[in-house]
Protein backbone atom coordinates (compact mmCIF):
# COMPACT_ATOMS: atom_id res chain seq x y z
CA UNK A 1 0.00 0.00 0.00
CA UNK A 2 1.46 3.34 -1.00
CA UNK A 3 2.58 6.07 2.14
CA UNK A 4 1.38 9.88 1.52
CA UNK A 5 3.86 11.79 3.80
CA UNK A 6 3.35 15.60 3.90
CA UNK A 7 5.98 17.12 2.72
CA UNK A 8 6.68 20.89 4.71
CA UNK A 9 8.85 21.78 1.35
CA UNK A 10 6.18 21.58 -0.89
CA UNK A 11 2.82 21.44 1.78
CA UNK A 12 1.11 18.80 0.09
CA UNK A 13 0.86 15.61 1.05
CA UNK A 14 3.02 13.02 -1.59
CA UNK A 15 3.84 9.99 -2.08
CA UNK A 16 6.66 8.32 -0.29
CA UNK A 17 9.02 7.01 -2.82
CA UNK A 18 12.61 6.51 -1.06
CA UNK A 19 15.49 7.59 -3.68
CA UNK A 20 17.11 4.50 -3.08
CA UNK A 21 14.63 1.46 -3.19
CA UNK A 22 13.31 0.27 0.38
CA UNK A 23 16.27 2.23 1.67
CA UNK A 24 15.52 5.27 3.68
CA UNK A 25 18.34 7.39 5.28
CA UNK A 26 16.39 9.65 7.83
CA UNK A 27 17.45 12.51 9.41
CA UNK A 28 15.94 13.70 12.87
CA UNK A 29 17.28 17.12 14.70
CA UNK A 30 18.06 15.70 18.41
CA UNK A 31 19.08 17.48 21.41
CA UNK A 32 21.40 20.79 22.85
CA UNK A 33 22.56 18.89 25.67
CA UNK A 34 22.96 21.45 28.44
CA UNK A 35 20.06 20.54 30.72
CA UNK A 36 17.26 17.54 31.19
CA UNK A 37 15.17 16.95 28.22
CA UNK A 38 11.17 17.83 29.28
CA UNK A 39 8.25 16.00 27.62
CA UNK A 40 8.34 18.58 24.45
CA UNK A 41 11.11 16.81 23.64
CA UNK A 42 9.49 13.63 24.33
CA UNK A 43 6.67 14.34 21.91
CA UNK A 44 8.66 15.01 18.81
CA UNK A 45 11.14 11.75 19.82
CA UNK A 46 8.45 9.76 20.44
CA UNK A 47 6.57 10.63 17.67
CA UNK A 48 9.44 10.31 15.07
CA UNK A 49 9.93 6.76 17.10
CA UNK A 50 6.73 5.76 15.85
CA UNK A 51 6.99 6.92 12.22
CA UNK A 52 10.65 5.49 12.11
CA UNK A 53 8.87 2.01 13.68
CA UNK A 54 6.09 2.19 10.91
CA UNK A 55 8.48 3.07 7.88
CA UNK A 56 10.23 -0.17 8.97
CA UNK A 57 7.21 -2.56 9.52
CA UNK A 58 6.07 -1.26 5.87
CA UNK A 59 9.71 -2.88 4.82
CA UNK A 60 11.59 -0.40 4.50
CA UNK A 61 15.26 -0.29 5.27
CA UNK A 62 15.62 2.74 7.37
CA UNK A 63 18.94 3.97 8.70
CA UNK A 64 17.84 6.97 11.35
CA UNK A 65 20.74 9.26 12.26
CA UNK A 66 20.02 11.89 15.25
CA UNK A 67 22.64 14.46 15.93
CA UNK A 68 23.54 15.61 19.45
CA UNK A 69 24.62 19.64 19.30
CA UNK A 70 27.29 18.92 21.80
CA UNK A 71 29.19 22.58 21.31
CA UNK A 72 27.08 25.76 20.95
CA UNK A 73 26.60 28.95 23.07
CA UNK A 74 24.29 27.46 25.50
CA UNK A 75 26.52 24.86 26.20
CA UNK A 76 29.35 27.30 27.05
CA UNK A 77 26.94 29.99 29.25
CA UNK A 78 25.97 26.67 30.94
CA UNK A 79 29.56 25.21 31.55
CA UNK A 80 30.63 28.87 32.58
CA UNK A 81 28.00 29.35 35.15
CA UNK A 82 29.10 26.05 36.42
CA UNK A 83 32.62 26.35 36.51
CA UNK A 84 32.93 23.08 34.74
CA UNK A 85 34.14 22.14 31.05
CA UNK A 86 31.56 22.98 28.74
CA UNK A 87 32.17 19.61 26.48
CA UNK A 88 32.42 17.72 29.48
CA UNK A 89 29.10 19.25 30.83
CA UNK A 90 27.57 18.49 26.81
CA UNK A 91 28.38 14.83 27.50
CA UNK A 92 26.99 14.28 30.99
CA UNK A 93 23.28 15.63 29.74
CA UNK A 94 24.42 13.46 26.31
CA UNK A 95 24.15 10.49 28.75
CA UNK A 96 21.14 11.82 30.37
CA UNK A 97 19.15 12.16 27.49
CA UNK A 98 20.17 8.50 26.34
CA UNK A 99 18.50 7.70 29.87
CA UNK A 100 15.48 9.30 29.04
CA UNK A 101 14.70 8.00 25.52
CA UNK A 102 15.64 4.59 26.73
CA UNK A 103 12.88 5.42 29.63
CA UNK A 104 10.49 6.01 26.90
CA UNK A 105 11.13 3.10 24.83
CA UNK A 106 12.43 4.95 22.12
CA UNK A 107 14.82 2.29 20.38
CA UNK A 108 14.52 3.21 16.37
CA UNK A 109 17.65 5.38 15.97
CA UNK A 110 20.61 3.60 14.20
CA UNK A 111 23.35 6.22 15.03
CA UNK A 112 23.63 9.11 17.12
CA UNK A 113 26.06 11.59 15.63
CA UNK A 114 27.97 14.30 17.78
CA UNK A 115 28.45 17.13 16.37
CA UNK A 116 32.32 17.45 17.85
CA UNK A 117 33.16 14.29 15.78
CA UNK A 118 32.40 15.47 12.37
CA UNK A 119 34.85 18.75 12.81
CA UNK A 120 36.80 17.43 9.38
CA UNK A 121 33.54 17.46 6.92
CA UNK A 122 32.79 20.22 8.74
CA UNK A 123 35.50 22.39 7.83
CA UNK A 124 35.63 20.90 4.38
CA UNK A 125 32.11 22.06 3.49
CA UNK A 126 32.75 25.69 4.96
CA UNK A 127 35.76 25.69 2.56
CA UNK A 128 33.94 24.64 -0.04
CA UNK A 129 31.34 27.49 0.35
CA UNK A 130 33.94 29.73 0.20
CA UNK A 131 35.27 28.32 -2.62
CA UNK A 132 32.04 28.61 -4.30
CA UNK A 133 31.93 31.84 -3.67
CA UNK A 134 28.70 31.24 -0.95
CA UNK A 135 30.35 32.53 2.14
CA UNK A 136 32.82 35.01 3.63
CA UNK A 137 35.52 35.58 6.29
CA UNK A 138 34.94 38.27 8.66
CA UNK A 139 36.91 39.33 11.67
CA UNK A 140 34.53 37.04 14.18
CA UNK A 141 33.93 34.28 11.72
CA UNK A 142 32.40 33.04 8.56
CA UNK A 143 29.23 33.67 7.04
CA UNK A 144 26.93 32.38 4.41
CA UNK A 145 25.73 35.12 1.50
CA UNK A 146 21.80 34.55 1.53
CA UNK A 147 21.64 36.73 -1.41
CA UNK A 148 23.65 34.35 -3.00
CA UNK A 149 21.60 31.31 -2.55
CA UNK A 150 18.04 31.97 -4.83
CA UNK A 151 15.95 29.19 -3.59
CA UNK A 152 16.97 30.46 0.48
CA UNK A 153 12.88 30.78 1.73
CA UNK A 154 11.39 27.84 0.05
CA UNK A 155 11.14 25.38 2.93
CA UNK A 156 9.08 28.22 5.10
CA UNK A 157 7.60 29.82 2.25
CA UNK A 158 8.55 33.05 2.55
CA UNK A 159 10.13 35.50 -0.57
CA UNK A 160 13.94 36.21 -0.23
CA UNK A 161 12.81 40.42 0.24
CA UNK A 162 10.81 39.21 3.68
CA UNK A 163 13.18 37.13 5.16
CA UNK A 164 15.68 40.22 4.85
CA UNK A 165 13.24 42.39 6.01
CA UNK A 166 12.63 40.30 9.34
CA UNK A 167 16.66 40.87 10.30
CA UNK A 168 16.96 43.88 9.05
CA UNK A 169 19.03 44.82 12.43
CA UNK A 170 21.77 43.16 13.35
CA UNK A 171 24.19 43.90 15.87
CA UNK A 172 26.93 42.13 14.05
CA UNK A 173 28.52 45.01 11.90
CA UNK A 174 30.80 42.37 9.46
CA UNK A 175 28.21 40.59 8.08
CA UNK A 176 27.26 41.67 5.09
CA UNK A 177 23.75 41.53 5.47
CA UNK A 178 22.10 40.70 8.76
CA UNK A 179 20.02 37.70 7.72
CA UNK A 180 23.43 36.07 6.67
CA UNK A 181 23.88 33.02 8.98
CA UNK A 182 26.61 31.87 10.78
CA UNK A 183 28.79 28.85 9.72
CA UNK A 184 31.96 29.34 11.65
CA UNK A 185 32.72 31.41 15.40
CA UNK A 186 36.10 32.65 16.13
CA UNK A 187 37.31 31.36 19.56
CA UNK A 188 36.73 34.00 22.42
CA UNK A 189 38.81 33.73 24.78
CA UNK A 190 38.57 30.34 26.95
CA UNK A 191 35.92 28.87 24.89
CA UNK A 192 36.24 25.45 23.34
CA UNK A 193 37.89 25.47 20.13
CA UNK A 194 38.97 23.51 17.54
CA UNK A 195 41.73 24.50 14.77
CA UNK A 196 40.64 25.57 11.10
CA UNK A 197 41.91 27.63 7.87
CA UNK A 198 40.05 30.36 9.53
CA UNK A 199 42.07 29.92 13.39
CA UNK A 200 40.44 28.60 16.37
CA UNK A 201 36.75 28.18 16.59
CA UNK A 202 33.85 26.17 16.44
CA UNK A 203 30.93 25.79 13.95
CA UNK A 204 27.62 27.48 13.39
CA UNK A 205 24.17 25.35 14.49
CA UNK A 206 23.09 25.08 10.84
CA UNK A 207 26.59 23.18 9.46
CA UNK A 208 26.95 20.71 11.63
CA UNK A 209 23.74 18.65 10.42
CA UNK A 210 24.72 19.02 6.78
CA UNK A 211 28.17 17.63 7.23
CA UNK A 212 26.63 14.84 9.59
CA UNK A 213 24.23 14.06 6.73
CA UNK A 214 27.09 14.49 4.07
CA UNK A 215 29.10 11.96 5.76
CA UNK A 216 26.22 9.41 6.79
CA UNK A 217 23.60 9.53 3.21
CA UNK A 218 25.80 11.85 0.83
CA UNK A 219 24.80 15.01 -0.41
CA UNK A 220 20.59 14.10 -0.90
CA UNK A 221 18.63 11.70 1.11
CA UNK A 222 15.11 10.81 1.66
CA UNK A 223 13.90 12.12 5.03
CA UNK A 224 14.45 14.90 7.56
CA UNK A 225 11.94 16.00 10.70
CA UNK A 226 12.66 18.09 13.75
CA UNK A 227 10.18 20.34 15.33
CA UNK A 228 8.00 23.25 13.31
CA UNK A 229 10.63 25.60 15.40
CA UNK A 230 13.12 24.50 13.48
CA UNK A 231 12.07 25.34 9.81
CA UNK A 232 13.31 28.61 9.78
CA UNK A 233 16.38 29.10 10.21
CA UNK A 234 17.83 25.98 10.79
CA UNK A 235 16.24 23.69 8.25
CA UNK A 236 16.35 26.67 5.90
CA UNK A 237 19.62 27.03 6.20
CA UNK A 238 20.78 23.57 6.27
CA UNK A 239 19.23 23.80 2.31
CA UNK A 240 21.16 26.48 1.54
CA UNK A 241 24.59 24.98 2.72
CA UNK A 242 24.25 21.87 1.42
CA UNK A 243 22.77 22.77 -1.93
CA UNK A 244 25.21 25.48 -2.51
CA UNK A 245 27.79 23.20 -1.73
CA UNK A 246 26.97 19.88 -4.05
CA UNK A 247 25.06 21.71 -6.88
CA UNK A 248 22.14 19.03 -6.45
CA UNK A 249 18.86 19.92 -5.31
CA UNK A 250 16.73 18.82 -3.12
CA UNK A 251 19.21 18.13 -0.72
CA UNK A 252 16.10 15.97 1.57
CA UNK A 253 13.27 14.77 -0.48
CA UNK A 254 10.87 15.28 2.11
CA UNK A 255 10.86 17.09 5.07
CA UNK A 256 8.25 16.06 8.13
CA UNK A 257 7.47 18.79 11.22
CA UNK A 258 6.26 17.92 14.67
CA UNK A 259 3.28 20.38 16.18
CA UNK A 260 4.49 21.68 19.94
CA UNK A 261 3.31 20.34 23.43
CA UNK A 262 2.24 23.78 24.79
CA UNK A 263 1.15 24.33 28.27
CA UNK A 264 -1.67 26.98 28.71
CA UNK A 265 -1.05 27.56 25.35
CA UNK A 266 2.58 28.60 25.27
CA UNK A 267 5.04 26.50 23.83
CA UNK A 268 6.30 24.40 26.28
CA UNK A 269 10.42 25.40 26.32
CA UNK A 270 13.48 25.24 28.40
CA UNK A 271 13.69 29.14 27.66
CA UNK A 272 10.33 30.01 28.94
CA UNK A 273 10.66 27.92 32.35
CA UNK A 274 7.56 26.08 31.84
CA UNK A 275 8.50 22.86 31.38
CA UNK A 276 8.26 19.77 33.17
CA UNK A 277 11.52 17.30 32.69
CA UNK A 278 11.11 13.60 31.21
CA UNK A 279 12.70 12.63 34.71
CA UNK A 280 9.64 14.29 36.89
CA UNK A 281 7.18 13.01 34.15
CA UNK A 282 7.70 9.04 34.43
CA UNK A 283 7.08 9.90 38.10
CA UNK A 284 3.58 10.97 37.46
CA UNK A 285 2.93 8.49 34.83
CA UNK A 286 4.65 5.63 33.14
CA UNK A 287 6.36 5.59 30.06
CA UNK A 288 3.69 3.91 27.97
CA UNK A 289 1.19 6.45 28.74
CA UNK A 290 3.01 9.02 27.66
CA UNK A 291 4.06 6.91 24.12
CA UNK A 292 -0.08 6.39 24.26
CA UNK A 293 -0.78 9.82 25.12
CA UNK A 294 1.53 11.32 21.91
CA UNK A 295 0.53 8.82 19.63
CA UNK A 296 -3.25 9.37 20.32
CA UNK A 297 -2.84 12.83 18.36
CA UNK A 298 -1.41 13.77 15.40
CA UNK A 299 2.05 14.59 15.30
CA UNK A 300 1.29 17.56 13.11
CA UNK A 301 -1.51 19.61 15.70
CA UNK A 302 -0.24 21.08 18.79
CA UNK A 303 -1.09 19.55 21.61
CA UNK A 304 -2.06 21.66 24.72
CA UNK A 305 -0.47 19.48 28.10
CA UNK A 306 -3.55 18.58 30.48
CA UNK A 307 -3.32 15.80 33.10
CA UNK A 308 -6.72 15.00 32.85
CA UNK A 309 -5.97 14.33 29.03
CA UNK A 310 -3.01 12.32 30.29
CA UNK A 311 -4.80 10.48 32.64
CA UNK A 312 -7.70 9.43 29.98
CA UNK A 313 -4.72 8.36 27.51
CA UNK A 314 -3.67 5.67 30.74
CA UNK A 315 -7.55 4.85 31.11
CA UNK A 316 -7.63 4.32 27.52
CA UNK A 317 -4.71 2.34 27.40
CA UNK A 318 -5.78 0.22 30.32
CA UNK A 319 -8.79 -0.83 28.23
CA UNK A 320 -6.52 -2.28 25.72
CA UNK A 321 -4.32 -3.86 28.34
CA UNK A 322 -7.01 -5.33 29.69
CA UNK A 323 -8.34 -6.68 26.46
CA UNK A 324 -4.82 -8.26 25.78
CA UNK A 325 -5.50 -9.72 29.72
CA UNK A 326 -8.70 -11.66 28.51
CA UNK A 327 -7.29 -12.60 25.02
CA UNK A 328 -4.80 -14.58 27.01
CA UNK A 329 -6.98 -17.09 28.80
CA UNK A 330 -10.19 -17.08 26.38
CA UNK A 331 -11.09 -20.44 25.94
CA UNK A 332 -14.81 -20.13 24.68
CA UNK A 333 -16.61 -21.32 21.08
CA UNK A 334 -16.88 -18.33 18.69
CA UNK A 335 -14.91 -17.43 15.68
CA UNK A 336 -14.91 -15.20 12.67
CA UNK A 337 -11.61 -13.23 14.72
CA UNK A 338 -9.57 -14.02 11.48
CA UNK A 339 -11.97 -11.62 9.27
CA UNK A 340 -13.05 -8.70 11.97
CA UNK A 341 -8.78 -8.84 12.45
CA UNK A 342 -7.69 -8.48 8.68
CA UNK A 343 -10.48 -5.72 7.90
CA UNK A 344 -8.84 -3.65 10.95
CA UNK A 345 -5.35 -4.23 10.00
CA UNK A 346 -6.44 -2.82 6.61
CA UNK A 347 -7.82 0.24 8.48
CA UNK A 348 -5.16 0.45 10.86
CA UNK A 349 -2.23 0.75 7.69
CA UNK A 350 -4.64 2.77 5.70
CA UNK A 351 -4.85 5.50 8.74
CA UNK A 352 -0.77 4.98 9.35
CA UNK A 353 -0.11 5.72 5.06
CA UNK A 354 -1.84 8.89 5.19
CA UNK A 355 0.78 10.89 6.80
CA UNK A 356 0.61 8.77 9.83
CA UNK A 357 -2.53 9.12 11.16
CA UNK A 358 -1.94 7.06 14.58
CA UNK A 359 -5.58 8.67 16.44
CA UNK A 360 -7.57 7.15 13.56
CA UNK A 361 -5.25 4.22 13.38
CA UNK A 362 -5.80 3.94 17.07
CA UNK A 363 -9.68 4.22 16.57
CA UNK A 364 -9.26 1.56 14.48
CA UNK A 365 -8.26 -0.87 17.36
CA UNK A 366 -10.78 0.59 19.15
CA UNK A 367 -13.66 -0.44 16.92
CA UNK A 368 -12.53 -3.95 16.85
CA UNK A 369 -12.00 -4.26 20.60
CA UNK A 370 -15.50 -3.34 20.78
CA UNK A 371 -16.51 -6.06 18.36
CA UNK A 372 -14.71 -8.60 19.95
CA UNK A 373 -16.00 -8.21 23.22
CA UNK A 374 -19.33 -9.24 22.10
CA UNK A 375 -17.42 -12.57 21.33
CA UNK A 376 -16.45 -15.13 23.53
CA UNK A 377 -13.40 -16.23 21.01
CA UNK A 378 -12.19 -20.04 20.78
CA UNK A 379 -8.57 -20.20 21.35
CA UNK A 380 -7.46 -20.16 17.94
CA UNK A 381 -9.16 -17.39 17.58
CA UNK A 382 -7.82 -15.72 20.52
CA UNK A 383 -4.82 -15.89 19.18
CA UNK A 384 -4.81 -14.37 16.29
CA UNK A 385 -6.19 -11.41 17.84
CA UNK A 386 -3.39 -11.03 19.95
CA UNK A 387 -1.05 -11.42 17.34
CA UNK A 388 -2.51 -8.70 15.42
CA UNK A 389 -2.07 -6.76 18.78
CA UNK A 390 1.58 -8.03 19.31
CA UNK A 391 1.92 -6.46 15.03
CA UNK A 392 0.07 -3.03 16.05
CA UNK A 393 2.33 -2.53 19.04
CA UNK A 394 5.82 -3.19 17.32
CA UNK A 395 5.01 -0.05 15.85
CA UNK A 396 3.66 1.97 19.03
CA UNK A 397 5.17 0.46 21.74
CA UNK A 398 2.20 0.79 23.89
CA UNK A 399 0.70 -2.19 25.69
CA UNK A 400 1.68 -4.25 28.10
CA UNK A 401 1.76 -7.69 27.25
CA UNK A 402 3.21 -9.52 30.54
CA UNK A 403 0.93 -9.96 33.50
CA UNK A 404 2.27 -7.30 35.99
CA UNK A 405 -0.91 -7.32 37.73
CA UNK A 406 0.08 -7.52 41.77
CA UNK A 407 -2.50 -8.17 44.26
CA UNK A 408 -4.07 -5.53 46.91
CA UNK A 409 -1.96 -7.21 49.93
CA UNK A 410 1.32 -7.36 48.00
CA UNK A 411 0.94 -3.26 46.96
CA UNK A 412 0.10 -2.67 50.29
CA UNK A 413 2.84 -4.31 51.24
CA UNK A 414 5.71 -2.41 48.73
CA UNK A 415 3.72 0.83 49.95
CA UNK A 416 4.47 0.34 53.76
CA UNK A 417 8.36 -0.59 52.71
CA UNK A 418 8.41 2.83 50.42
CA UNK A 419 7.48 4.58 53.72
CA UNK A 420 10.18 2.85 55.62
CA UNK A 421 12.95 3.83 52.69
CA UNK A 422 12.07 6.86 52.30
CA UNK A 423 12.20 7.33 55.92
CA UNK A 424 15.54 5.58 56.23
CA UNK A 425 14.59 3.01 57.92
CA UNK A 426 16.71 0.17 56.06
CA UNK A 427 16.23 -2.64 58.91
CA UNK A 428 12.28 -2.67 58.43
CA UNK A 429 12.64 -1.98 54.17
CA UNK A 430 14.80 -4.85 53.89
CA UNK A 431 12.56 -7.07 56.28
CA UNK A 432 9.35 -6.12 54.04
CA UNK A 433 11.41 -6.54 50.14
CA UNK A 434 12.58 -10.47 51.89
CA UNK A 435 9.16 -11.10 52.96
CA UNK A 436 7.65 -9.98 49.42
CA UNK A 437 10.19 -12.54 47.94
CA UNK A 438 8.99 -15.25 49.31
CA UNK A 439 5.75 -14.14 48.50
CA UNK A 440 6.82 -14.79 44.62
CA UNK A 441 7.13 -10.58 44.19
CA UNK A 442 10.54 -7.49 43.94
CA UNK A 443 11.03 -4.48 44.34
CA UNK A 444 12.11 -2.81 41.45
CA UNK A 445 13.83 0.47 42.48
CA UNK A 446 13.77 2.24 39.17
CA UNK A 447 14.90 6.48 39.04
CA UNK A 448 11.59 6.54 38.67
CA UNK A 449 10.51 5.23 42.43
CA UNK A 450 9.85 1.25 43.36
CA UNK A 451 7.81 -0.71 41.42
CA UNK A 452 6.44 -4.18 42.50
CA UNK A 453 6.59 -6.77 39.95
CA UNK A 454 5.87 -10.59 39.96
CA UNK A 455 9.39 -12.51 40.17
P1 LIG B 1 15.96 21.67 21.36
O1 LIG B 1 16.95 20.85 22.15
O2 LIG B 1 15.20 22.64 22.19
O3 LIG B 1 16.58 22.27 20.14
O4 LIG B 1 14.84 20.69 20.81
C1 LIG B 1 15.07 19.43 20.27
C2 LIG B 1 13.85 19.00 19.45
O5 LIG B 1 12.67 19.01 20.25
C3 LIG B 1 13.55 19.92 18.26
O6 LIG B 1 13.12 19.13 17.17
C4 LIG B 1 12.43 20.79 18.76
O7 LIG B 1 11.62 21.28 17.72
C5 LIG B 1 11.65 19.81 19.64
N1 LIG B 1 10.87 20.51 20.67
C6 LIG B 1 11.31 21.43 21.57
N2 LIG B 1 10.29 21.88 22.34
C7 LIG B 1 9.17 21.23 21.93
C8 LIG B 1 7.78 21.24 22.31
N3 LIG B 1 7.34 22.02 23.30
N4 LIG B 1 6.92 20.41 21.66
C9 LIG B 1 7.35 19.60 20.66
N5 LIG B 1 8.64 19.55 20.25
C10 LIG B 1 9.54 20.33 20.86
Amino acid sequence: MALKVYNTLNRKKELLKPINGKKINMFVCGPTVYDLSHIGHAKTYIQFDVIARYLRYKGFEVNYVQNITDIDDKIIRRGNEQGKDPIKLAHEFEKEYFADMKALGINSVTKYARATEYMNAIINQIKTLIKKDYAYETEDGVYFEIEKFSDYGKLCHQPMDQIKEGARVSINENKKSPSDFSLWKKAKPNEPSWNSPWGKGRPGWHIEDTAITETEFGPQYDLHGGGFDLIFPHHESEIAQMEAASGKKPLVQYWLHTAFLNINKEKMSKSLGNFLTIRDALKLWDEKTYRFYFASTHYRTPLDYSEEAIDQAKQGLGRINEFVRKLKVMNGKDSGAKKLVDSTLKKFEEHMDNDFDMPQAIASVYDLIREINKLDLAKKDAEIVLYFMEKIDSVLGVITFEDLSVPADIQKLANKREVARKEKDWTTADKMRDELKEKGFYIDDTPQGSVVKKL
